[in-house]
């Protein structure tokens, strides 16, 4: 027991002990008790009295005497709320410091509620996100932020890419990325990617240009090209071999300028303007033809299996994929090979495969086949034919349809290059025959 509790016990044993004892005295000694034990009481009343008195006058006063273990509970009190309060201070400095900074930062901040509701916004949100920090505090985001591509993007909850925004001024272009935190609170950053965008543009406007430029004189080279080889065709020797050089290095050229062309349009025109139902039948027919026709001369065997449901999409943008897809397996499954395509849907997503049983590709370099000019084996994929720029297209494609690639790949074996759409993609068949009314 505290020293100083055993004291008090012992006061109050004392008082009651006495007032047993006066009691006893006059012949009452349990009225002498239970009147020492009311004076313990009032005694004890009258230091909580006091005690609440410089609770209730706050910390700053006085603080009284009570003598004893009360003394010793009020220091401690006091102790605490020191502590308390120091440590207040230093976390609103701490708070003042950080959000002094979060002000002078390029970026835009802004705390969500879990109901979505602005929190706190440093001053850069006014620029970036059309914001009044002072009059916003307290409304809900998606009504400020009237972009409706916003406001699905908040509700997916899918963070994991940012989101690319009209900025609330023309030009300006924002990414913006949001981090869950707490118990669901949200917190928005935009930063300011007008220059990033303009530049992008700019690059692509001058790969579009330059290709579209050298469409002509290759064309015009190419039909020179065809006249001397017509005119030195009986002749032997070198002249001839450098004639036929030139031509495929001027037809890799066309290849490479076409493909070039394909991917500029493919990022600067808006994606679903063209979306049709697309007859996966008849698109397949026309892939088995290709993959038919290219690995005739390798002995290629080509299968497809199919099934009746269609995609919604662009025709020619999945025609083109596809076609990617089916001449790469041709070029890299040596003769005698399979290549086979399916087109099935499966929980709901519709994925079209293309398999080989070729050279297979090595776990390190599937992630990067998607880039441009990316080739495993430049020597070969150029030897082939290739343009370095087949799977970007096939990305590029896929990501206008809402769509992913998934490779799977072993060295030796083969490669399934997969196209898996969302359920949105697709059409399921039509029923041919609507169920006929029960016999009477
Ligand atoms: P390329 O025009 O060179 O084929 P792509 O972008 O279509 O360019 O493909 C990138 C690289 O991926 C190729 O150079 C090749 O090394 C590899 N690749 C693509 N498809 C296959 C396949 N079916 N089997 C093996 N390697 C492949």
């Amino acid at each position: 027991m505290h020293p100083e509790l055993r004291r008090e016990w012992w006061v109050a044993v004392a008082i009651i002990t006495i007032a047993g004892l006066l009691g006893a005295l006059a012949g009452a000694p349990l009225a002498g008790v239970a009147a020492g034990l009311g004076l313990v009481v009032i005694l004890l009343l009258r230091k909580l009295a006091r005690l609440h008195g410089w609770l209730a006058r706050g910390r700053g006063s006085p603080i009284p005497e009570l003598g004893g273990l009360w003394d010793e509970i009020i220091r401690e009190a006091h102790r605490q709320d020191r502590d308390s309060a120091r440590h207040k201070e230093r976390l609103t400095g701490l708070f003042d410091r950080l959000q002094a900074a979060a002000s002078v930062m390029p970026d835009a901040m802004v705390v969500l509620t879990r109901h979505d509701v602005i929190e706190w916004a440093n001053p850069p949100a006014e620029r970036l996100l059309g914001l009044r920090v002072e009059r916003d505090i307290g409304a809900r985001i998606v009504h400020l932020v009237r972009d409706p591509v916003f406001g699905d993007y908040l509700a997916a909850g899918d963070y994991r890419e940012p989101l690319i925004l009209n900025g609330p001024v023309e030009p300006m272009a924002v990414a913006l990325q949001i981090i869950p935190f707490g118990a669901n609170e949200k917190l928005v950053m935009a930063r300011d990617i007008t220059h990033v965008r303009q530049l992008e543009e700019m690059r692509q406007h001058f790969v579009a240009d330059v290709s579209h430029e050298l469409r002509t004189p290759l064309t015009v080279l190419q039909g020179f090209l065809e006249t001397f080889a017509d005119l030195f065709e009986d002749q032997e020797g070198e002249v001839r071999s450098s004639i036929a050089l030139m031509r495929e290095q001027v037809e890799r050229m066309r290849r490479l300028v076409d493909d070039l062309l394909a991917l500029s349009r493919l990022e600067t025109t808006p994606a679903r303007a063209h979306d049709e139902t697309v007859d996966m039948g008849t698109l397949l027919k026309g892939l088995t033809d290709i993959a038919i026709v290219l690995g005739a001369d390798r002995g290629q065997r080509v299968e497809v299996e199919g099934c009746a449901a269609n995609l919604v999409g662009n025709l020619e943008e999945l025609r083109s994929a596809f076609t990617n897809l089916v001449q790469n397996a041709v070029r890299h499954t040596p003769a005698g090979g399979l290549i086979r395509l399916t087109w099935r849907v499966d929980a709901g997503e519709g994925r079209f495969a293309v398999a080989d049983t070729g050279e297979g590709i090595a776990e390190r370099h599937i992630p990067f086949l998607t880039q441009r000019f990316y080739r495993v084996d430049s020597g070969r994929s150029r030897a082939a034919g290739g343009t370095g720029l087949g799977l970007a297209i096939v990305a590029k494609v896929l990501l206008r349809h809402d769509a992913r690639l998934t490779v799977e790949s072993a060295l030796g074996r083969g490669s399934t290059f997969t196209c898996v759409f969302p359920s949105s993609r697709i059409k399921p068949p039509a029923d041919p025959s609507p169920p006929s009314p029960p016999p009477v």
